[in-house]
């Protein structure tokens, strides 16, 4: 393995760190350039199966990740327009022997905070705020990036991990476009006070509207509850963090029983995310530069998977490096095509459950039908591919 190779990496998020952090450990010195001013991640859950326990362990993470997490005992779908419970999958002892590992739910800034304390930890990483990346160079050394201020940082590679408004990503592609799907996510955490107590479940929990779902979990060591909603509109661009109304939030629920939609009268602030994907693209690659996490696959939250794929890249992207005896050319040849099967398949099977979700109609009726027929055992054969892996399987 060629030690000492230089890899900058562009953003500091869950991708960022986890790339930072594998590529560290395969004996790479790692510079990672964050726009902005502190690292940090914004204040809301995020759910982890199996897969990102996986690769958070063979990141060295998973142990201090566990203690962080709360463990649920199923996810649950209700049917929004009954009341009554559609199907639920147990995540207990059965389901953690068969794949490894736990299905678990966890702050985000704990989860990056995790990636963030091992990233410190480490001196051949240097972690870089306020350098807002615009741009990439293949040279025949290797490649670098300038930022905003105009200051340039030059490495043996470029790894573009800057989310999915990604500017290395942007270069790469010649300008590929955002994919709107006119879906709206609308995110609050309450303390645990607030939340209604028929709904205090220790499960992550999906009410299934037309047009429309909620998703609530509880949250650091239960003293908050989790809540996102999300509804379909017509929207013309992607926005992040918005602050949004209870009225937008209210009315897009008018044909949810009341015992949900009165959650939706409880947040004080929410805050609002217009969603998008994108295409999937056959190249993640050029030269000396390659994108990991949202920069590469964006998908849909639906799945609850883009975090976890994000830290399965790099775990791939390390791994890679490994194998192909620090030969970076080839490792990022073999890591997009392990993997660009593998993070399309959740981004396009996130687009499938959007539907399934928002059903209507006689669509509903099919949904509430299969599912609700399910076992566990089947839903597990079910997930098999997906909390299976690691980021090691294609
Ligand atoms: C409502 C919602 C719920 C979700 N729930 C889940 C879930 O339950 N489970 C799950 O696994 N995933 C979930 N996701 C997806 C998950 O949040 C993302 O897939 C994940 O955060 C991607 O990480 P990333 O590091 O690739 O990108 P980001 O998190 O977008 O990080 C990019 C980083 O790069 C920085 N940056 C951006 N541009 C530049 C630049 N030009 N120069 C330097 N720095 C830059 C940003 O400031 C940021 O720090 C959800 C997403 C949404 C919207």
């Amino acid at each position: 393995m060629a030690r000492g190779a230089k890899i900058i990496v562009a953003g500091g998020g869950i991708g960022g760190l986890s790339a930072a952090l594998g590529l560290a450990t395969r004996g790479c010195r790692v510079t990672v350039l964050e726009q902005a001013d502190a690292f940090g991640e914004i204040g809301a859950g995020i759910q982890i199966g199996p897969n990102a326990f996986h690769a958070m362990d063979w990141l060295g993470v998973g142990e201090a990740a566990r203690r962080k997490a709360v463990y649920i005992d199923k996810l649950v779908m209700m049917d929004g327009m009954s009341g009554e419970e559609i199907a639920h999958i147990p995540v207990d002892e059965p389901f953690r022997k068969r794949f490894r590992n736990p299905y678990a739910v966890i702050h985000r800034a704990d989860l990056h905070g995790v990636l963030l304390d091992a990233c410190r930890a480490r001196s051949d990483i240097a972690l870089v705020t306020r350098a807002r990346v615009v741009g990439y160079a293949n040279d025949r050394a290797g490649a670098s990036v300038r930022t905003e201020k105009g200051d340039a940082y030059a490495g043996d590679a470029v790894i573009g991990c800057d989310g999915i408004r990604s500017r290395i990503r942007e270069q790469v592609t010649g300008g590929d476009a955002i994919r709107l799907s006119g879906h709206v996510a609308y995110r609050a955490v309450l303390p645990i006070e607030k939340m209604p107590e028929d709904l205090r479940w220790n499960a992550a929990t999906l009410w299934a509207g037309p047009k429309c779902h909620m998703v609530h979990y509880p949250l650091q060591g239960w003293k908050t509850f989790n809540l996102v909603a999300t509804f379909q509109t017509e929207v013309d661009a992607v926005g992040v963090s918005e602050a949004g109304t209870r009225e937008e939030i209210l009315s897009r629920f008018g044909n949810v029983v009341q015992r949900a939609r009165k959650l939706l009268e409880v947040p004080t602030e929410w805050r609002r995310w217009v969603l998008g994907d994108r295409e999937p693209i056959e190249n993640w690659t050029d030269g000396r530069v390659t994108l990991l996490g949202d920069a590469a696959h964006p998908t849909h939250q639906y799945f609850a998977q883009g975090a976890c794929m994000a830290m399965e890249d790099a775990v791939c992207l390390a791994d890679k490096f490994d194998k192909t005896n620090g030969d970076l050319d080839a490792a990022f040849q073999a890591y997009q095509h392990d993997r660009i099967i593998r993070a399309y398949r959740v981004v396009l099977s996130s687009r499938m459950l959007g539907r399934v979700y928002h059903a209507e109609g006689v669509e509903r009726k099919i949904r509430n039908s299969v599912l609700g027929a399910k076992t566990p055992e089947e839903f597990y054969d079910g997930l098999q591919w997906l909390y299976g892996g690691n980021g090691l399987t294609p």
